[in-house]
């Protein structure tokens, strides 16, 4: 795989997942690496680790589930040229049984995890049609696919991210854009550190492979998505999960 000479754009890149994702593309020659995340510090920090050992990569601040600090976001990257690849990572989890969920609850994770892939869809679809090229890898979770106790509205949003998917997919394939979703399974980073340990040991137990999955794991699929070879695949769900969901 050979990004030369491509720019991508990776939400919530500082640090867990994302930061895995940007730190493939950039391994892999990008000629950009845009980080953006929520934490302005972590995403500075990253793009410089980044730089200091590759090719180039910048950080810029958003709050993807913010339609005016998106906007703002993709008008600076159309200013510095096109956008080849778009990876819809930032994601939240705020986990109560169902009887317990507030409406807040319910909002905040909807409108991070899904209104924020669609509005960043949005917007790199729009430079993307013009350039009539783009590869648009979304971050979904297994859960999507099979439900989970106290995570209805991370299911929901996972689910709906996989939705939005097949639909832009269709819409867009037409001028040579491609949209695919990679589904993680259990992966260590900050978000599952806090899960209780009896809940890692249901996954484990779960799992064909024996072992919790890493951040690179979910990198090596998003860059195969992303990548030449990939492009006669659209509308897909790649599931990394250790063989939890078969
Ligand atoms: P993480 O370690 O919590 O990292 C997520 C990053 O996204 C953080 O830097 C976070 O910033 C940032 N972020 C949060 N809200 C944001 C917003 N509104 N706008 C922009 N950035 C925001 O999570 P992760 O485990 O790497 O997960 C990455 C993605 O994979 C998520 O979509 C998650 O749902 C999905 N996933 C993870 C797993 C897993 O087992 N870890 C499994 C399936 C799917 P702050 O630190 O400031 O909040």
């Amino acid at each position: 795989m050979d990004f030369q000479g491509k720019r991508v754009l990776i939400t919530g890149g500082a640090r867990g997942i994302g930061y895995s994702i940007a730190q493939r593309f950039n391994q892999l020659g990008a000629e950009e690496t845009i980080i953006t995340d929520i934490d302005e510090a972590g995403a500075r920090k990253a793009a410089e680790k980044l730089s200091s050992s590759g090719n180039r990569a910048v950080a810029y601040k958003t709050d993807v589930s913010d339609e005016k600090q998106v906007k703002e976001l993709f008008k600076r990257v159309s200013e510095g040229g096109k956008l080849d690849i778009l990876v819809n990572n930032a994601g939240i989890i705020i986990d109560k049984l169902l009887i317990k969920l507030s409406e807040n609850d319910w909002d905040r994770v909807l409108d991070i995890n899904l209104k924020g892939t669609f509005l960043c869809m949005r917007e790199a679809g729009r430079l993307m049609l013009k350039a009539r090229y783009g590869r648009i890898v979304n971050i979904s979770s297994m859960v999507a696919l099979g439900g989970n106790p106290g995570q209805g509205n991370y299911c929901a949003s996972k689910a709906g991210v996989i939705g939005l998917t097949k639909s832009a997919a269709r819409e867009l394939g037409i001028r040579g854009i491609t949209v695919n979703t990679v589904a993680p399974g259990f992966i260590e980073t900050e978000m599952t550190a806090s899960l209780p340990s009896q809940n890692k040991e249901q996954y484990l137990a779960n799992m064909s492979i024996k072992r919790a999955g890493k951040p690179e794991d979910v990198a090596y699929a998003v860059t195969f998505f992303a990548a030449e070879e990939a492009s006669y695949m659209t509308g897909q769900v790649l599931v990394v999960d250790g063989g939890y969901f078969m």
